[in-house]
């Protein structure tokens, strides 16, 4: 059982105050050394999207680890589809736009994959499906790390917890079309209006869209999702070249390489906050399916997205938002909305060794 400490959000008490004394009672201190370069992994968020995490949170994280000794540095890996993170100077754009700078956070930005996605280390780790993950180099050469989740909805993984953060988020772009590669979507001929939205976003032009059909040209698609969501008439479904729970286990084995040279050195919150229903890469985000719940802190990223998740299904839903399922019993909220079933990253990175889904809840007042 590992411990995972949670607060609420009751009580007449900043929320920034709640994240410093999770820190402590974590004792995230513990992983830091003085002079220890630590990098913050955070997601900068996708302008226009406003559900990520707020820079004020990041802030009381950076603050905590320099009064520890460490030496903070804020970070993420670029973005495999076409949008405004694919490179580090739209990337670092994008975050100063979104209220992340030295002035806001107290800690110098750096993007793990370098300027075009091509700083990585090659980490041997000899797993099911991959035998060397592509870590951002930033991230791979930092003493420690501390990863600071938006916790929410996610159209591949059903929920965006931890592992996805960490897995997924710190893939150079080369990893993360690994880690794309068994997603085959389909157009619904009978639903598409022939728009071509989704053209202007597919990074490897496999969208062919005339006035009476709609194409996709497997042969050049990647995999990288952004059509089926960018489809506003829902006419494009993520199909599987396998079943899901593979990409899953690609995303935990990159994790586990990020994780793994770094025994007793990295912490995890998740903010479950504004729980919207999908990824904040996205350049919008839709209404939260659950009231905020609070915030957890520990150093198993299994036990904490366990725990994240089952916080999630024994809330009320919010009526209004996408969720279909609204009770606050056993509903299981993010699988009602993606139809995936988050169970296999959990699973399986039980099975590697990267955590237990066994957890004793510690409440932090
Ligand atoms: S965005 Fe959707 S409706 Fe428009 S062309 Fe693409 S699949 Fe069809
Ligand atoms: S067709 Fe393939 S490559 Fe293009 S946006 Fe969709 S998933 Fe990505």
């Amino acid at each position: 059982m590992s411990k995972v400490f949670f607060s609420d959000l009751h009580g007449k008490k900043s929320w920034l105050d709640k994240t410093g004394k999770l820190f402590d009672r974590a004792n995230l201190k513990s992983i830091i050394e003085p002079g220890d370069i630590v990098a913050i992994k955070v997601h900068f968020g996708e302008p226009g999207n406003t559900a990520f995490l707020s820079p004020l949170f990041v802030r009381r994280v950076v603050d905590k680890v320099k009064a520890a000794g460490g030496k903070p540095f804020l970070t993420d890996a670029n973005t495999l589809y076409v949008g405004a993170r694919s490179n580090a100077v739209d990337h670092l754009v994008a975050a100063i736009e979104n209220g992340f700078s030295y002035a806001t956070v107290g800690a110098p930005l750096v993007i793990a994959d370098g300027v075009n996605g091509k700083d990585y280390v090659a980490v041997n780790i000899e797993g099911k499906h991959v035998k060397e993950a592509k870590i951002g180099s930033a991230v791979y050469h930092a003493d420690a790390m501390i990863a600071l989740t938006h916790f929410k909805g996610h159209e591949l993984t059903s929920f965006g917890g931890a592992l996805k953060n960490v897995g997924m988020g710190l893939g150079c772009r080369s990893a993360k079309q690994v880690m794309h590669s068994d997603v085959l979507p389909q157009i619904d001929q009978g639903i598409c209006t022939n728009c071509a939205k989704c053209v202007k976003w597919c990074p490897e032009g496999a969208i062919t869209v005339t006035k009476t059909s709609s194409t996709i040209d497997h042969s050049k698609c990647i995999g990288c999702g952004e059509c089926t969501v960018t489809c506003t008439f829902q006419a494009i479904a993520v199909n599987w070249k396998t079943e899901p729970g593979v990409t899953q286990e690609k995303i935990v084995e990159h994790a586990w390489a990020v994780i793994k040279d770094k025994p007793g050195k990295v912490g995890f919150f998740n903010f479950v906050l504004n729980v919207s229903p999908d990824c904040d890469c996205w350049g919008w985000n839709e209404a939260p399916i659950v009231p905020d719940v609070g915030i957890l802190a520990s150093t198993d990223p299994i036990a904490i997205d366990q725990a994240s998740v089952d916080l999630v299904n024994k809330t009320q839903g919010l009526l209004g938002g996408r969720l279909v399922n609204f009770d606050g019993g056993d509903g299981d909220k993010f699988k009602a909305i993606s139809g995936v079933d988050w169970r296999p990253q959990l699973a399986y990175g039980e099975e590697i060794g990267l955590g237990t889904r066994g957890y004793e809840l510690v409440e932090v007042k």
